[in-house]
């Protein structure tokens, strides 16, 4: 199976060795992928240094936009092709899996348009000096990404590295790697030089290790897991490379008296459905103020009963979960909330037909919650929504900031003041005032605190994060 694209060749794994590629909507293989791993890391990150020192590296930033726009173009223009692929390999409702492709070709439009607007700085110095502030490319980056939104993902985490003319080299998810595949075809035909960008198959503990621990490559970004993510900045750490992570999260939706519920409820019954909760920014937590405690879970209730759960055709509001072990955590999570006495207040429904194979989770609302439950700290990564009562607007705060997760949050209310009180309050990287950005947003810069990780992406910070400065001091006298 010539899935690696390294050089810009098409290779098989020197083992011969591939990995099943399984539909979630069914529990059917319907593809292989290569299984790549420490010999053909070496490769992709040689080839990047290549094309480091080659025309990619000697090409303008003017340039390099261009083709950066051009594979946007071609992303857009490939949908109808793109869009079943990506329905296929996740599980997702078609609609969200071409949107997910528009996504990936809005991230080439934005840092395509951005490449040659990344100015250095004048620094005033002592007098007879002038000194510069040059941005400069990293050199090689390596890219690990997770199944959940494998085109969004890489859209997000190569666009900027390749508009500030790093050479990458990418390890997408072992369960969802033809996105990626599909995309490869059409930088190349857009015009990215060979070695440019680099994509090498395989398991995480094999490829994603070799990658992460390999000598050459000068930065690396993460997104997935906790578990995972922490040895990634150790494997990075042994060789003194920077590493952005990007992991999980356990974000509040907080909703208070005076919120407008019309506007808020299927917001917040959206940003934990979406992609069957499967999203690190997914809204897990809504936090009531108790007065309105009832009346908030009635009309969350009512809403979230309706949602339906079907395959990526039936184009309903959510698919299945990933893969077997994924329905098993989240299974896990429900089953230890009932059995904790946890009341349910509203269950989704599994859409008549589905077939027998696949990997199908109920969406259910929980509450109220304890606050010391497992179901109050922990990520599922799964369409399950925990709703708790506050007292008042410390009380909230403190509940919003009770886990080791600090990634998205909403405050929901008609008081201005107590609206940015809160979001200046609350720990997170994003704070939603009155709506909610579950994944969108090219423009706004996002990224975790405390456990939910370091290092920001989309928007012109990544341009930052994926370059580092070099001060010039000329004495001139
Ligand atoms: P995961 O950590 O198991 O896998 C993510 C990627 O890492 C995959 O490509 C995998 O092959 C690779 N990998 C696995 N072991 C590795 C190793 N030892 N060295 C290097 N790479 C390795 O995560 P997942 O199960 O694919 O995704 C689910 C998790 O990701 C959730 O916890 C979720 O919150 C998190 N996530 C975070 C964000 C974010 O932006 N913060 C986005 C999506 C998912």
């Amino acid at each position: 199976m010539e899935t690696m694209f390294i050089d810009g060749k098409w290779i098989a794994a020197q083992s011969g060795e591939t990995i099943d590629v399984v539909a979630p909507a069914d529990g059917q293989v319907f593809d292989r992928i290569g299984r790549g791993g420490m010999y053909e890391i070496d490769l992709a990150v040689r080839a990047a240094r290549k094309a480091r020192s080659g025309a990619w590296g000697r090409m303008s930033a003017t340039e390099r936009g261009r083709i950066l726009t051009k594979i946007g173009v071609g992303v857009l223009d490939a949908i109808d092709l793109f869009a079943p692929i990506e329905a296929r390999d996740t599980g997702k409702p078609m609609t969200t899996a071409r949107n997910d492709i528009v996504v990936l070709a809005r991230y080439f439009e934005f840092y395509g348009a951005a490449a040659d607007k990344v100015h250095g700085e004048v620094i005033p110095f002592l007098d007879g000096y002038a000194v510069q502030l040059l941005r400069d490319p990293l050199g090689v980056t390596a890219h690990i990404i997770p199944w959940n939104y494998p085109a969004q993902m890489l859209g997000r985490t190569l666009a900027p590295a390749l508009a500030m003319g790093n050479a990458a080299v990418l390890k997408p998810a072992e369960d969802t790697s033809l996105s990626a595949l599909k995309f490869a075809e059409i930088a190349m035909a857009a015009g990215l030089p060979a070695g440019a960008l680099n994509i090498v198959t395989g398991y995480g503990h094999e490829a994603g290790a070799a990658l992460t621990a390999h000598p050459d490559i000068n930065f690396a970004t993460f997104t997935g897991s906790n578990e995972v993510g922490t040895m990634v900045q150790r494997a990075t750490a042994a060789n003194v490379v920077k590493c952005v992570l990007e992991l999980g999260g356990k974000s509040p939706q907080i909703v208070f008296a005076d919120a407008d519920l019309d506007r808020a409820v299927p917001i917040i019954v959206k940003a934990i459905i979406q992609n069957a909760g499967q999203t690190c920014t997914a809204g897990s937590r809504l936090l009531i103020e108790r007065k309105a405690y009832d009346e908030v879970v009635g009309r969350v209730a009512e809403a979230f009963s309706k949602t339906r759960v079907g395959t990526p055709e039936m184009d309903l509001d959510c698919g299945p979960v990933m893969n077997p072990a994924q329905l098993a955590r989240v299974q896990g999570f429900i089953d230890a909330a009932k059995s904790d006495g946890i009341p349910v207040l509203a269950e989704g429904k599994l859409a008549a037909g589905l077939p027998s194979g696949g990997y199908y989770a109920t969406p259910t609302l929980f509450g109220p919650v304890p606050r010391n439950n497992k179901l109050a700290r922990d990520e599922v990564f799964g369409p399950v929504l925990a709703a708790f009562p506050f007292a008042d607007e410390a009380d909230a705060i403190a509940l919003a900031n009770g886990t080791d997760y600090g990634l998205l949050a909403a405050v929901w209310t008609e008081n201005a003041g107590r609206l940015t009180r809160v979001a200046k309050a609350v720990q997170a990287g994003q704070v939603f005032m009155n709506c909610y950005g579950a994944g969108g947003g090219v423009e706004l810069p996002f990224g975790g605190t405390k456990r939910s990780g370091h290092g920001r992406e989309k928007g012109l910070l990544a341009l930052e994060e994926m370059s580092s400065t070099k001060t010039l001091v000329h004495y001139h006298g």
